[in-house]
């Protein structure tokens, strides 16, 4: 268990790659110590991520569909840790299913899914 104060720091995290950003300072008004230093306050894309999401791309995030809990959402899936963003145009040519419509605009996937996206799209 962290250890407690009425100080903590929040985090807003990005859904797509969990990475930490806008910290800021808590402050319990009861100055009763229920703050730890890794608090999350509010989901939100990152800087990275929203310069792609502002672009038009999917992001698909892989996760191991049997390590996961159902129902499959941001707290209980288990994330692989790869990632792909694709554009709307080839998710559309890809997917029989509508572009995602959540605030990230994030589609959960299995894990090979990605590797196989890999090997349409030239490296660059
Ligand atoms: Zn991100």
């Amino acid at each position: 268990m962290p250890e407690k104060s009425y100080v903590g720091m929040g985090h807003t995290v990005c859904p797509i790659c969990t990475k930490k950003h806008n910290s800021t300072i808590l402050i319990d008004k009861r100055l009763r110590n229920t703050l730890t230093n890794d608090m999350v306050t509010d989901i939100g894309l990152c800087d990275e991520h929203q310069e792609l999401y502002d672009k038009g791309y999917i992001a698909l995030v892989a996760i191991d569909e049997e390590k996961s809990e159902l129902p499959f959402n941001l707290d209980n899936v288990y994330r692989t840790g790869k990632l792909a963003h694709i554009s709307q145009e080839l998710f559309e040519q890809i997917f029989d299913v509508p572009v995602p419509d959540n605030p990230a605009r994030l589609m959960m996937c299995p894990d090979d899914l990605i590797d196989k996206l890999q090997t349409l799209q030239p490296t660059e």
